[in-house]
């Protein structure tokens, strides 16, 4: 018998008004998405077109000007700060398309953080944050402040940051937006061995051949989603 699969991420009508001094800025317009458990699944369209927007309610980190939003079967629009945060820092990984690292910490201080949020002794928290970013080919930068990084290594350590904890769901904005197509092609590798264990992958992008890597594309335009181009 077939059971049908948990739905992670269910978004219904969402608005997003952004006020300009007294003009409105529609970002998003009666967005409705559903993602389910297992899902590998991108939203592609172009600069402008709402996807940070999206991610970052998505991600529980700002709210709709109107609309529903559950997320793993909470109603988020009605959950306490409590709750929302142990929503952000257990069970989601972000990729922020500006990498959000900390300035002040390493690179692999920054990748042991969703570790210590979860309860993990330092000691270990740094030997996987050191083991992970030793995958991501940055075994020679992991006593770096993000400032003494390129981009396209400050986006691997944002990766890093955001798997090392084995999140429930990966949201990624332009996660390869700073790679070249062979650091890119690593990226999207890891997400799949990660969506291959179960976990659930949204990823927000420009990018056609990014989007072409998945299981599952639809398209945001001018805040509106399409399942079809
Ligand atoms: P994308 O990630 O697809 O490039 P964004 O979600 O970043 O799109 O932005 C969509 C639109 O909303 C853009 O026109 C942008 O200028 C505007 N916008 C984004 N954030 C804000 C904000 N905090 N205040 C006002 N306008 C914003
Ligand atoms: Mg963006």
């Amino acid at each position: 018998m077939e059971h049908a699969a948990k739905c992670v991420i269910d978004a219904q009508q969402l608005v997003k008004i952004y006020q300009n001094g007294s003009e409105e800025l529609k970002v998003l317009d009666d967005v409705s998405l559903q993602v389910f458990k297992g899902d590998f699944m991108a939203i592609l369209g172009p600069s402008g077109s709402g996807k940070s927007t999206l991610m970052n309610i998505l991600g529980c980190l700002d709210l709709p000007s109107s609309g529903q939003y559950s997320l793993d079967g909470l109603d988020v629009l009605k959950a306490s700060e409590n709750e929302l945060a142990e929503i952000r820092n257990i069970k989601i990984g972000f990729i922020f398309q500006k990498f959000n690292l900390l300035p002040r910490l390493t690179a692999v201080q920054n990748v042991m953080l969703p570790l210590l949020y979860r309860g993990v002794k330092e000691e270990e928290a740094l030997g996987l944050a050191r083991e992970k970013l030793t995958l991501l080919g940055l075994e020679a930068r992991l006593h770096h402040r993000p400032n003494e990084l390129s981009g396209g290594q400050q986006q691997r350590v944002a990766i890093a940051r955001a798997i090392i904890g084995n999140p429930q769901l990966l949201l990624a904005d332009e996660p390869t937006g700073n790679l070249d197509s062979k650091s890119s092609e690593d990226a999207m590798r890891i997400f799949k061995e990660l969506n291959a264990q179960g976990n659930t992958i949204l990823i927000i992008t420009h990018d056609t051949e990014v989007a072409e890597q998945v299981d599952k594309i639809v398209y945001i335009r001018d805040g509106k989603i399409y399942e079809n181009h």
